[in-house]
């Protein structure tokens, strides 16, 4: 060994889902939106003026901030914006997670949070999910250097009632709380409520899976003034320039466009439901979704199996296969109605082989 490999920081690095560029294929496996970006966003890219990129983006990303403050009806003050969500939370665990104490998070969720807190040398303790893979509130009640959990839950797609996270807040007033709402637009109610009420709360969302801008890289931080100027002093000290210009100007067009995202956010859930039923009638079990994907396992099938055998008929969707305990389940992205409709008539065909 080298005497330079001593002072390496060495990590084992949050593995993505693939991204497979085939012309037709049906992807559901990394929990994008099957429709395209609000039509206000290809026009603002025709219309773009390459002349722009000459000049360094605005470093405080304004235009959307205040697009984005406009939206939820609060103060810019109040919103951080990164690239994406994964850009948010991991200037969050570098801001707030600081304490000896070992922060908080289910042993089944987001597979980047332990990646995070291993490279930033943060202790964490993994709370188990109980067998229905549920998030017990009790559990969340001892001593700790912070919380972070998404509602719902990825890859399970349990919601948490509002209620619930309200309780795990309360019990934690000591410490950062994070509730990460990648997909709360699919059917939860967010924690942004209670932000004026608890002043140790972060939500943090995307623009990736409701407002099917996953290319574009937009995630944001709502909070109060005090913990989002923490949040700019850490994100200035590491990069001022993060957001690039092409992405704050779509970023607003996709914002603005309330009624489009209204219509295929629905249009995901009706999918999300049918694809449930057809599901259960076909013998998978799952709990009840309320995020774009459903989180299914079946008493007949191997997942892992099924998985590739789906690869193969260019369907793809995501097998983890750790922790043991969902070594059996595939999680499925909802697409469009067409797409899981021929989904639906593959397991079909493939279980009456069985
Ligand atoms: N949080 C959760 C729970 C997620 O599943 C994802 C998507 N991989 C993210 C955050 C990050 O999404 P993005 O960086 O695209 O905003």
């Amino acid at each position: 060994m080298r005497k330079w490999e001593e002072n390496i920081r060495k990590v084992v690095p949050y593995v993505p889902g693939e991204q497979p560029n085939k012309e037709r294929m049906i992807k559901l496996n990394t929990n994008e939106n099957p429709y395209p970006p609000a039509p206000g966003v290809s026009e603002a890219l025709k219309n773009m003026d390459p002349a722009r990129l000459r000049l360094y983006p605005d470093p405080t990303v304004g235009k959307l901030v205040s697009a984005i403050a406009d939206f939820y009806q609060v103060n810019k003050d109040q919103v951080f914006v990164g690239v994406g969500s994964d850009d948010v939370l991991a200037m969050i665990f570098m801001t707030f997670f600081n304490s000896k104490k070992p922060i908080l998070f289910p042993d089944i969720t987001y597979s980047f949070y332990d990646v995070w807190a291993d490279m930033l040398r943060i202790p964490y303790e993994r709370i188990p999910l109980n067998e229905n893979f549920q998030i017990c509130v009790e559990d969340y009640k001892r001593e700790n250097g912070g919380v972070i959990l998404p509602n719902p839950n990825a890859p399970t797609g349990e919601l948490l009632p509002l209620d619930e996270i309200e309780a795990i807040i309360q019990a934690n007033q000591d410490v950062i709380v994070v509730i990460d709402e990648a997909y709360i637009d699919f059917g939860g109610e967010s924690a942004l409520s209670l932000i004026d009420k608890y002043d140790n709360l972060i939500v943090v969302q995307t623009f990736s899976k409701s407002r099917s801008m996953a290319g574009s890289r937009i995630g944001y931080a709502i909070s109060n003034p005090v913990l989002i100027k923490y949040l700019n002093d850490v994100k200035y000290s590491f990069n001022s320039y993060t957001m690039d210009s092409v992405t704050i100007e779509l970023g607003c067009k996709a914002i603005e466009d309330k009624e489009y995202f209204e219509m295929t956010r629905n249009k995901i859930i009706e999918t999300r439901e049918w694809t449930k039923k057809e599901l259960k009638d076909l013998g998978f079990a799952f709990g009840d979704s309320m995020s774009n994907f459903i989180f299914a396992t079946h008493p007949k099938v191997e997942a892992k199996q099924l998985f590739e055998d789906l690869k193969k008929a260019d369907i793809y969707v995501r097998y983890f296969k750790s922790p043991e305990r969902i070594s059996n389940y595939l999680r499925i992205s909802i697409g469009t109605q067409e797409e899981m409709e021929t989904f639906v008539a593959f397991l079909k065909e493939y279980l009456s082989k069985m």
